[in-house]
């Protein structure tokens, strides 16, 4: 099997909503899509069909008035895709050469060869690493450990409870402050004296009475049984170092979130965190032919919902591309397939030997 070559018009990479979406659309196109995700992985945090399969009910998915699960939803999804004849495949991505098309994936036992790639790898909630903190059985994730309150809070184990959300950006003060609707009371513990936050979710959470915030403290270890979850937790003054344990029933980590992208650095534009960057208007990338979709380029949204219609959008550039219709680059100019260039106002075509060519209707 070692080196078996396979070769696809349309390649995308990530099982989650947008790839999935990406598959269903240029699967109808009779474009033949093969998607390639990495294999389950407890250590490494791996879960082909990605967030949403270590999600419960998902209640605002529209189309399911009576709410889903959050694996029900993507084994829809993916019979969905796989009815229109996606090819799946399980295996970890070692390499991408993104230089020429067709563009090469190197996975353990082949080399895959794509006219283009959809990147869907998702990213992954950022962990703190301490004790306690780990899937259950080895700790309590899943079982009052979440660092996800969209996806969790409403649960019945977090309600009327004190809860302890953990980090001090947007992400944290939008968790806390959503958490307010079920908990008792809800702690926000930040290692520092200030706030990373914008100014306006600094507010909202600052004036909400049921919040309170523990600055400079640290979370040092998760504590609970495995039969009544977590129980508490010990905080670390960042200051003086004193430790003390603190009564509390849930705990969410919100310290961010860190888009898939290792292996396409210093190939693809992405910013300070890591996202890629798309264009606003399509989800082009600064190479040609690939794009991306999902939360490996929306820090902002990541809900299924958008992550699907970025993956709808991906579909449809990839199939424009492959017809050579232009498609809109981060830069803001539109390219084609064969190296010509489609000025943004569509006017003029400049050919890869430089010469110009009007567009405009005689
Ligand atoms: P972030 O801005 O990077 O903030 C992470 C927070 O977690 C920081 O306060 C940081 O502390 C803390 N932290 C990081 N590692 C830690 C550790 N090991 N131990 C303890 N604390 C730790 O991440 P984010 O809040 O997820 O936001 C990411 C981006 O998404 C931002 O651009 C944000 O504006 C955007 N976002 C927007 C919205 C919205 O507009 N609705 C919602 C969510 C996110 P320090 O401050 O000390 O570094």
């Amino acid at each position: 099997m070692a080196n078996e070559e396979l070769r696809r018009q349309v390649v995308i990479i990530g099982s989650g909503p947008a790839g999935l979406t990406a598959a269903i659309y240029t699967a109808r196109a009779n474009l033949n899509p093969l998607l390639i995700d990495a294999p389950a992985d407890t250590d490494r945090q791996t879960t082909p069909g990605g967030q949403l399969m270590i999600t419960t009910d998902v209640e605002n998915y529209p189309g399911f008035s009576k709410g889903i699960e959050g694996p029900e939803l993507m084994m829809e999804f993916r019979r969905q895709a796989e009815r229109f004849g996606t090819e799946f495949l399980e295996e970890w991505i070692t390499k991408v050469e993104l230089q020429s098309r067709p563009f090469t994936l190197h996975t353990e036992n082949r080399i895959v060869k794509a006219e283009t790639l959809i990147i869907a790898s998702g990213a992954s909630a950022k962990w703190l690493g301490v004790p306690g903190e780990a899937k259950t059985p080895k700790g309590f994730g899943g079982n009052g450990v979440s660092a996800c309150a969209t996806c969790d809070g409403p649960l019945p184990a977090f309600r009327n409870k004190r809860l302890v959300v953990v980090g001090g950006g947007d992400t944290a003060m939008e968790e806390a402050t959503f958490l307010t609707r079920y908990a008792s009371r809800v702690y926000v513990a930040h290692r520092r004296d200030k706030l990373r936050a914008s100014k306006i979710m600094q507010d909202k959470a600052l004036a909400n009475e049921k919040i309170e915030f523990l600055w400079n403290t640290e979370l040092a270890e998760i504590l609970g049984t495995h039969e009544l979850g977590v129980t508490g937790v010990r905080l670390r003054d960042t200051n003086s170092g004193a430790e003390k344990n603190f009564d509390c029933e849930g705990v969410f980590i919100a310290i961010g979130h860190k888009p898939n992208t290792e292996l396409f650095k210093g190939q693809l534009d992405m910013d300070a965190v890591g996202y890629l960057k798309t264009n606003g208007h399509s989800t082009a990338t600064n190479i040609p032919g690939v794009f991306a979709c999902g939360d490996v380029q929306d820090s902002v949204y990541r809900q299924a919902i958008t992550a699907a219609g970025t993956g709808c959008m991906s579909a449809i550039d990839a199939e424009r591309f492959l017809d050579h219709l232009p498609v809109e680059m981060p830069s803001g100019e539109e390219i084609t397939i064969e190296g010509e260039h489609i000025t943004a106002d569509r006017k003029l075509i400049i050919e890869p030997s430089g010469e110009v060519i009007s567009n405009e209707a005689v």
